[in-house]
């Protein structure tokens, strides 16, 4: 504790966070908050807006104390404030990252460029297809999409197309399903429709990142087909990213045949050698050393996903700066050693899941499996079935007698209106990923 000054804890709180928690999660809420002090067992944190102090005190806590503890080697309170700063400057541009985490000796995310990705067996077609999109005068396929589970490299491709694209002075547009979604409402909202449709006729190229997110929305499904048919019948390039096409089973068929009707390939994980060849070229791009064993190690320990590695590399980063050392493997073993990486598929038992998810709201089991209607007991008993259901695939019989033996379909409608949330509120879907979170799920 003694050599810890606030900045330094909280910025190696981060890169451990960022590696607990989903990506999702960490860039919302803890990405752009700073360390303001640090007296006795106190630490004060500031967040850009009201929301984000809130959210962090009440359902991030758990996990960020328990970080921050363990690095102070004892106990520490945290209170989260908006710096009035900070709260002017996030109206209007996205605050600058003062974080110290990010500076000099820590890893930097490089820019997505093709020069940037590590080709292997797993992402080669992928990575062929995009370049086609990128350096190609006529395209032979149209669209061209790309899936694979999270953290192999869609968006990294998706970004390398727009900086090859709009090198060249074409018309391009990156979109996330969730801010096209966004623009969308907003023109309706402000009655700028035409406006919207015209930013999108006049492009050469169209890049679509994360389409699962406009999952059941209709409205929005209705504007992305017609301006995908008038692109693609003009033969601008179009390129989507997103889940497994047979799990997009909210996405209008009309939209799924389009989606498929080009070229689909997949990004699978990446081998051993793959890996290798990643931690390496993430390390000499950030111009750090780092050894050979700590590679090795990281390859052999991070299996999963890349950017689970790359967070494992941050932290690893993060602990010799702190303690002031080199990143030896000794090092890079303890500073994993906590973290529990995800390539186990074990489940847990009902029994333990409850329970966590009964502390998360603060409940009690027996008021979870009761039939009182409060809330927050509602609330979170859907999110119990729905976990039951999809990640444990339990049969709604099961599901409704080891929740205080619920009948079939109260089971069934509570999932269906938990899904009906997951769309709506980003809230409902941190609360769930905070929950899968810790089972690996
Ligand atoms: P996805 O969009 O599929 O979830 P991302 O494109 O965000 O995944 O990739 C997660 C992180 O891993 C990014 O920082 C990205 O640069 C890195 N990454 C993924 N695949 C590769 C690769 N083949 N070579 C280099 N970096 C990669
Ligand atoms: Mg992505």
């Amino acid at each position: 504790m003694k050599n810890l000054n606030a900045e330094k804890l909280w910025s190696t709180a981060l890169s451990h966070l960022e590696l607990e928690m989903p990506k999702a999660n960490f860039e919302t809420w803890l990405k752009n908050t700073t360390a303001l002090s640090l007296n006795q067992q106190s630490l004060i944190v500031s967040t850009v807006s009201p929301f984000a102090a809130e959210m962090l005190s009440k359902r991030l806590m758990p996990t960020i104390s328990r970080v921050v503890d363990n690095i102070a080697n004892q106990s520490i309170s945290i209170d989260f404030k908006v710096s009035v700063n900070d709260k002017k400057k996030s109206k209007h541009v996205l605050p600058k990252t003062k974080n110290p985490r990010l500076e000099k000796k820590y890893f930097t995310p490089i820019k997505y460029t093709f020069d940037s990705f590590v080709v292997g067996e797993s992402n080669e077609l992928a990575y062929e297809s995009a370049q086609q999109i990128a350096n190609s005068k006529s395209i032979k396929f149209n669209p061209l999409y790309i899936y694979s589970d999270v953290g192999l490299g869609k968006t990294h491709l998706l970004h390398s197309i727009a900086h090859s694209l709009s090198a060249k002075n074409l018309n391009t547009r990156y979109i996330t399903g969730e801010t096209f979604t966004n623009e969308y409402i907003f023109s309706i909202k402000e009655g700028t429709i035409d406006k919207f449709r015209e930013k999108y006729s006049n492009l050469d190229a169209l890049l679509v990142d994360d389409i699962h997110f406009i999952s059941g929305k209709t409205q929005t499904q209705e504007s992305f087909f017609h301006i995908f048919n008038e692109l693609f019948i003009e033969g601008k390039p179009i390129v989507i990213a997103g889940d497994d096409p047979v799990d997009l089973a909210e996405i209008e068929s009309r939209i799924l045949s389009r989606l498929k009707g080009g070229l689909v390939v997949d990004i699978q994980k990446p081998n051993y050698e793959t890996r290798i060849a990643i931690i390496e070229k993430k390390v000499s791009m950030a111009n750090i050393s780092i050894d050979d064993e700590v590679i090795i190690y990281l390859a052999k320990t991070c299996k999963n996903n890349v950017r689970q590695i790359e967070m494992a590399l941050n932290r690893i980063l993060a602990f010799a700066q702190l303690k002031n050392c080199s990143a030896s493997l000794v090092l890079a073993e303890n500073v994993i050693k906590g973290f529990r990486i995800n390539n186990k598929s074990e489940h847990p038992s009902i029994e333990d899941l409850l329970l966590y998810i009964c502390k998360y709201f603060d409940i009690d089991i027996s008021a979870l499996k009761s039939s009182k209607r409060e809330q927050k007991l509602i609330y979170a008993r859907k999110i119990s079935y729905y976990i039951l259901r999809q990640d444990l695939n339990l049969t709604w019989s099961i599901i409704g007698k080891v929740i205080g033996n619920k009948n079939h379909s109260t089971v069934l409608q509570a999932f269906r209106s938990l899904k009906e949330d997951l769309n709506n509120s980003p809230l409902v879907r941190n609360d769930l990923q905070q929950i899968r979170n810790q089972f690996d799920f």
